[in-house]
């Protein structure tokens, strides 16, 4: 099959990012030192051809019909091993780490399973920095910090790991089909891998009614005169909402509960 005849498959989220203004603004994000380069959900390769002329990529593509394209256009790169490709579905092969090497995330995600994919990667020993373009909604609420709407346990769980940032929000424009939501790219700069099952259980019951207030919430599986000590152990009043609390105070809250 030729590039030109390629139907986008709805079912993969298969939006193939176009402008080449916001390609080179990924490479030029990526960070600078010796990872290999993992990306996920090559596509028709317009991202993977910039990332072969700086680094080593491992890709991992599920669409069989791509997977027959891609190794035809890259049949240089495969042979001299800058470039390896699994066909099939990432999370599969997703063991507890992904390759079995340092390495920096860098793709534009399939919407569908892209928190899922920055999950994984956050808790990925191997994973040191991830460079991804999603949905923009999803991109703020990984970048948001605390008293804004959308900070939620995906920014505390980030900011307990590492550092996230906006780099370029993208209209649907830059896309072929273009998706009908706006995008971004942004990068998280690990420090830590992401392991506390328990903080994260104690987020998801803090985040359950996000309007609600905290106590609210956190009384559904935690004694109410125990909260009310910790409460005032670290001043918070007792109408305070789960997005008004910084990532410092969820963790002192977690050490006392
Ligand atoms: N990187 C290309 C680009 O920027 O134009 C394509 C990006 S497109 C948004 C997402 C890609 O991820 C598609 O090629 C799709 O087939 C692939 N994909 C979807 N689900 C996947 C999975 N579970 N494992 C690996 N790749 C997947």
């Amino acid at each position: 099959m030729k590039k030109e005849n390629v139907v986008a498959k709805k079912k993969f989220g298969q939006n193939f990012l176009k402008d080449e203004s916001v390609l080179r603004k990924i490479v030029e994000s990526m960070p600078k030192n010796d990872n290999k380069i993992v990306e996920i959900g090559p596509g028709l390769g317009d991202l993977t051809k910039f990332l072969v002329d700086v680094k080593s990529v491992e890709a991992f593509e599920v669409d069989t019909d791509l997977c027959k394209l891609l190794q035809d256009t890259f049949k240089k790169e495969i042979a001299t091993k800058r470039l390896h490709f699994h066909c099939g579905d990432v999370l599969q092969a997703w063991q507890s780490s992904l390759i079995d090497e340092p390495y920096d995330l860098v793709a534009n995600l399939p919407y569908y399973i892209a928190t899922n994919i920055i999950l994984k990667a956050l808790e990925d020993p191997m994973c040191k920095n991830i460079l991804v373009m999603v949905q923009l909604e999803v991109a703020e609420k990984f970048c948001a910090t605390h008293g804004e709407k959308v900070f939620g346990s995906l920014g505390i769980i980030t900011q307990s790991v590492g550092e996230a940032a906006i780099v370029v929000k993208v209209p649907p424009t830059a896309f072929d089909p273009q998706p009908k939501v706006d995008s971004a790219v942004f990068l998280i700069q690990k420090s830590r891998d992401r392991s506390d099952k328990d903080f994260e259980r104690m987020l998801r019951v803090a985040f359950s009614q996000p309007r609600k207030t905290l106590m609210k919430n956190l009384s559904s599986e935690y004694e109410k005169p125990k909260l009310i000590d910790a409460f005032d152990a670290l001043e918070l009043t007792l109408t305070i909402r789960p997005h008004q609390l910084s990532t410092k105070d969820y963790h002192q809250l977690y050490k006392i509960l």
